[in-house]
């Protein structure tokens, strides 16, 4: 199955699917926890999983292709594998690649990753591949049409780019060498997303763009994210979290009826896929899925 064609066939029909991102495990204890909340997750049958890539900017020791192996194999999760190239060497990618192939992989989101926490005054020219495009242009070269490729995309700017439609720019050049789907960076301005999809489709950015849904799980880890990530928190947003900010139910309760509101308003507006940034937890991806009548038939009796 082409998450690519599902994608475009739910725009066409007007029927919403739903992905869920893991992170890397830092310990086995974690690794294991990983498997057993796929596992159980898998019931809500997502339309595809992703797993992280040494997010943070240290070397990968290959946990990625092994997770992406296993929930295959194991679980027969459809699964998408993310993979940078920030201060990444040809062999080091094309071990990866590799992997991913013979781990029944097909499709990869391709990012450059951040710079390496060790190295401050890192600007990305010295590294074999500079930009994700790059990467992009690589596989499509290497592997021709195996991999879908999905690439990250900013409705509010990135870091090192406050201007989005200069990022509208970098983002069509990846689109252009080989991407056939977006995910974009966490947000919680949809009015903000949704203009910024317009300028995109504008700019002939035709691809699916999927938004990266974060679940609120406390309200420190809300506020943690959303100042790490740069993005804006609608003042109503923010006033109705703060309001129960000492009651960690309460927050969880809130937060799960704003995400709600979120997904709700996107795909009334023609966006017919939403991507959970799981961080590994399952009640309030679970519950917002459900609320939006998205859980198989048999979950939502
Ligand atoms: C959905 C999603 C998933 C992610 N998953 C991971 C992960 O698993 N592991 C991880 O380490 N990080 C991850 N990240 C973070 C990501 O690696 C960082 O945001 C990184 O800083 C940028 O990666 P990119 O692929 O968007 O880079 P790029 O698209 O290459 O952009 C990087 C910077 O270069 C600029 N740029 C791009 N092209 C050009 C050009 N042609 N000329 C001049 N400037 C240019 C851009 O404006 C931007 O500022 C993820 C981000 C998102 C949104």
């Amino acid at each position: 199955m082409r998450v690519t064609n599902i994608l475009n066939q739910n725009r066409e029909t007007g029927t919403a699917s739903f992905s869920f991102e893991y992170f890397v495990p830092k310990t086995s204890q974690g690794v294991q926890n990983l498997y057993e909340r796929m596992d159980r997750m898998r019931d809500l049958q997502p339309l595809f999983i992703d797993i992280t890539w040494n997010a943070g900017g240290s070397k990968s020791d290959n946990l990625t292709t092994e997770l992406v192996a296993k929930s295959h194999s194991k679980f027969g999760l459809n699964t998408c594998m993310h993979l940078t190239c920030a201060d990444m060497s040809h062999e080091v990618i094309d071990q990866a690649l590799k992997e991913a192939y013979t781990g029944g992989c097909r499709s990869i989101l391709a990012l450059r990753g951040d710079a390496p926490t060790d190295n401050e005054k890192w600007d990305g020219a010295a590294g074999e591949f500079r930009y994700a495009r790059d990467l992009v242009a690589y596989i499509r070269e290497k592997y021709g049409d195996h991999f879908e490729i999905g690439v990250a995309g900013y409705p509010e700017g990135h870091p090192e780019e406050a201007d989005a439609d200069v990022m509208i720019a970098h983002l069509k050049d990846k689109v252009d060498a080989g991407a056939s789907f977006v995910i974009t960076q966490m947000f919680y301005d949809v009015d903000n997303f949704l203009s910024w999809v317009d300028r995109c489709r504008a700019a002939g950015i035709a691809v699916p763009i999927v938004p990266g849904i974060m679940p609120i799980t406390s309200y420190a880890s809300f506020l943690r994210r959303a100042t790490w990530c740069q993005v804006n928190v609608p003042k109503p947003f923010l006033a109705a979290l703060e309001a129960v900010k000492d009651d960690d139910n309460a927050v969880k309760d809130v937060g799960n009826q704003l995400v709600f509101d979120m997904c709700e308003r996107i795909l009334a507006a023609g966006i017919y896929h939403l991507h959970f940034y799981t961080m590994n937890l399952e009640k309030s991806t679970r519950a917002v899925v459900e609320r939006l009548g998205l859980a198989p038939a048999h979950l939502r009796a």
